[in-house]
């Protein structure tokens, strides 16, 4: 590579003190002064601003994904953690399941959804001709937050950003969010689980639906009724969709 001239250095150097002040900035990922290019669309990141990325971003697969956050240790709930609950089922899913985060039996096996709630979150696909293996269920926290609670804010977004990158390489076409812990986490809305419901959104190219909760719908049985409409839906538009 050629090296850069003594104008191209001053207007490196300049554009930097105009930006950071009297700080000196070398970029992380290359420290030779000459990769500092122009943009060439408005919207392209110059290299000065480019982050350098984790490895678990730069990873094609969700095994590959898994063996590298499986020990995480970025928020507060690793430290009540028995096991990491990535996510199981067809790495190819049309249809991907969220939830909120993993239980005690999710905890204790590793797996998401596999106590009451999953018994019946199984029975809810079934309805809809759905079988367990055949989608990918996942959660937006993937460690038990303690005494079930509902996973804070701060735990969720820094999980989020997993979840994504599974989405990423699952590339579903549907999303079905279970509650609004999910839906908060993935569409970011603030509205309520009822003004959600019913409505199709969009998340990284997949249609999304939003309904109960499995483990809300063990303690409100009279909410399945609704819940039932909301599947219907969400089939139709997989068959629209997909089929
Ligand atoms: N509830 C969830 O939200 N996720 C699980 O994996 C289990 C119960």
């Amino acid at each position: 590579m050629a090296k850069p001239n003594k104008n191209e250095i001053i207007k490196s150097l300049t554009l930097q003190k105009e930006i950071f002040g009297d700080e000196l900035f070398i970029p992380k990922r290359n420290r030779n002064l000459s990769v500092v290019k122009e943009p060439t669309s408005l919207f392209e990141e110059p290299a000065l601003f480019a982050e350098e990325k984790e490895e678990w971003e730069k990873t094609s697969s969700l095994d590959e994904l898994e063996k590298i956050i499986c020990d995480c240790t970025k928020c507060r709930l690793h430290q009540g953690r028995n096991k990491f609950v990535f996510g199981t089922g067809n790495p190819n899913a049309d249809v991907l399941v969220i939830g909120e985060g993993p239980g005690a039996e999710e905890d204790k096996q590793g797996l998401p959804f596999v106590g009451r709630a999953g018994q019946l979150l199984t029975d809810m696909l079934r309805a809809i001709k759905f079988e367990r293996g055949e989608v990918y269920i996942g959660n937006v926290v993937k460690c038990r937050p303690p005494e079930n609670r509902t996973p804070l804010p701060d735990e969720m977004e820094t999980c989020m950003p997993y979840l994504k990158k599974q989405v990423e390489l699952i590339k579903p076409k549907l999303i079905l969010c279970l509650g609004l812990t999910a839906a908060k986490g993935l569409l970011k809305k603030r509205e309520s689980l009822g003004d959600l419901r019913g409505k199709v959104f969009e998340y990284e190219g997949a249609k999304v639906m939003v309904t109960y909760h499995s483990a809300a719908l063990l303690r409100n049985p009279h909410w399945k009724k609704d819940c039932w409409e909301d599947l219907k839906k969400f089939r139709k538009l997989y068959e629209e969709l997909v089929r």
